[in-house]
């Protein structure tokens, strides 16, 4: 038996790598009848069968998972939101976080597309880097177009498992792009005159960048809450978990409830009063939901 872990899954063979090179292997039936699956991303026994096929015989527990792209024991997800062109939208990028905070995904912030902004907009997203970092998330500003600041990324993806997810147009495949030019992920205006039709299959696959593995499909094409209970919410927001034991009643949805730590720190300023906002905005959503069934 041998040890490695699913760097891509594709027609059905499963590509390990281990300490000596990439052996591709299937699931073979032992799987078929268990709910799990091989997912790129885990770590698994094979039998080595012979020198071009193994068999893989055992999934190791996951730390997590996704759907979108399916990966298993992801380190971290980076956000990449773009400061114009689109617009910043701090809305959409705490839904990133909070779908992310709910999978026990590390989140990290990159705010792209630095080379395009006006004083003013420099300002204001300075200012938002300050807020999520008190929050005690990483936040890079930058622009694909800048060597200077790709290299500063590079300590982000060393020996990391990344997932990237954001909105179209923020630059995802530009940045993966210029992160690793030998890499030519499609970016839109290609991939557009390709068509959707020739890519069916679903395939996923870890790609080397900077000594880390970075999945070349981005992140969470579905955004809703579906998954996640209103109990569940408030802890999906960092500054909010670190309060909750200060609120007077347990269970506090920092809401309706008085003697919250929560609003109070909203009052005095320590949690920005936008990120309250959207968690209120995510509740009704998440309750009208909830109310509808
Ligand atoms: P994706 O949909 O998130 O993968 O976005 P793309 O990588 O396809 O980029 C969308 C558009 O934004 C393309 O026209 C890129 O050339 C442009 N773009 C990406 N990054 C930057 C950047 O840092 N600065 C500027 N000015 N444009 C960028
Ligand atoms: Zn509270």
């Amino acid at each position: 038996m041998a040890n490695g872990r699913i760097i891509k899954a594709l027609s059905g063979f499963y590509y390990v790598q281990t300490q000596d090179g990439i052996y591709q292997c299937r699931g073979r039936g032992v799987f078929r009848n268990k709910k799990i699956t091989p997912l790129v991303g885990d770590f698994v026994s094979f039998d080595v069968g012979n020198p071009d096929e193994g068999y893989i015989q055992e999934i190791k527990p996951r730390e997590n998972e996704l759907k979108r792209p399916p990966i298993a024991n992801i380190d971290q997800a980076i956000i990449v939101s773009s400061a114009v062109m689109p617009d910043f939208n701090p809305l959409l990028l705490d839904r990133f976080l909070a779908l992310i905070e709910a999978k026990g995904i590390k989140p990290v912030i990159f705010i792209t597309k630095m080379d395009a902004v006006d004083e003013n907009e420099r300002i204001e997203m300075q200012r938002y880097q300050r807020d999520y970092q008190q929050i005690g998330y990483p936040v890079e500003l930058l622009s694909a177009k800048q060597p200077d600041d790709l290299g500063r990324l590079e300590v982000y993806f060393t020996g990391k498992v990344t997932v990237i997810a954001g909105q179209s147009g923020v630059g995802k495949s530009s940045l993966i792009n210029a992160l690793k030019p030998s890499l030519l992920l499609k970016t839109a205006d290609i991939s557009k005159s390709l068509g959707r039709g020739k890519h069916t299959t679903r395939h996923v696959e870890l790609i080397n960048v900077h000594d880390g593995l970075v999945a070349d499909t981005p992140g969470f094409s579905s955004l809703d809450f579906s998954e996640i209970d209103l109990a569940e919410l408030a802890d999906c927001f960092p500054e909010f978990r670190v309060r909750k034991e200060n609120c007077k009643f347990r269970g506090c949805m920092h809401y309706r409830e008085p003697k919250c730590a929560v609003k109070q720190a909203v009052e005095t300023g320590e949690i920005t009063r936008f990120r309250y906002e959207h968690y209120l905005n995510f509740y009704e959503e998440i309750n009208s939901r909830k109310a509808r069934y």
